[in-house]
């Protein structure tokens, strides 16, 4: 069967392993279209503006919203992300499927606006691995490492919400069942044990 587009959101705690799951399914997928968020926070040593983020200034994100560039926006954590709705029509019009690593608040937003998006969400083996895995990541000062894991426990517990959930433990098994999610979407409209992996 042929592959339909589909809008993808993947959600899931900071240090869960989201951007290493995503990156890893692109190298097998080079067809999926990601779009580039804007952030008002500051780039982490090695993010280059308009790749990892549009890194703006509160008031140039102030600016777009008012202009109504956003498909959705949220403040997380302690800064505002958003995603421009020009990233997106730039892939659908390019007839990829899309996928947006985006924050639970903007994933409940983006299914109101786009109802056949899937959501799956990625969750640790355990809470202790990922608080493991967001120290061993080196990228958070003592604040934000705190804040990241207060938000962790209420994100964990809308993820019965998504329609697909998927168990980032062994990390090529993860990243083999995100590309099979996808893939079953695109060809069948979803999967074929409801999303349980
Ligand atoms: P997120 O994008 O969800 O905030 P990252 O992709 O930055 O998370 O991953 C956080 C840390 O965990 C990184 O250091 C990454 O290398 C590591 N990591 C991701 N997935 C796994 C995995 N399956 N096993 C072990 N370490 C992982
Ligand atoms: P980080 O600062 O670690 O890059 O990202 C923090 C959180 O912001 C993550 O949960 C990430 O999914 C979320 N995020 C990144 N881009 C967007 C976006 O465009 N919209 C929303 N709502 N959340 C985003």
């Amino acid at each position: 069967m042929e592959r339909r587009p589909r809008l993808f959101v993947v959600s899931g705690p900071a240090g869960v392993g989201k951007g290493t799951l995503v990156t890893k399914v692109r190298e097998l997928r080079p067809d999926l279209g990601l779009t580039v968020s804007a952030t008002t926070r500051s780039p982490r040593p090695g993010e280059v503006d308009g790749v990892s983020y549009h890194f703006l200034s509160d008031e140039e994100f102030t600016r777009r919203v008012e202009a109504g560039e956003f498909l959705e926006w949220a403040q997380v954590h302690d800064h505002r992300y958003g995603t421009l709705r020009s990233e997106v029509d730039r892939c659908l019009a390019a007839g990829k499927s899309v996928v947006l690593e985006i924050d639970v608040q903007g994933g409940g937003n983006v299914k109101r606006i786009y109802p056949d998006a899937v959501r799956v969400f990625i969750e640790p083996p355990s809470w202790d691995v990922l608080v493991g895995r967001l120290r061993g990541r080196g990228t958070e000062d003592e604040a934000s490492f705190k804040l990241r894991l207060e938000d962790a426990r209420q994100e964990l517990d809308l993820a019965p919400t998504y329609d697909v959930r998927i168990v980032n433990d062994d990390l090529q098994t993860a990243v083999r069942q995100l590309a099979d999610t996808f893939e079953s979407y695109e060809r069948y409209g979803g999967t074929s044990n409801n999303g349980n992996h």
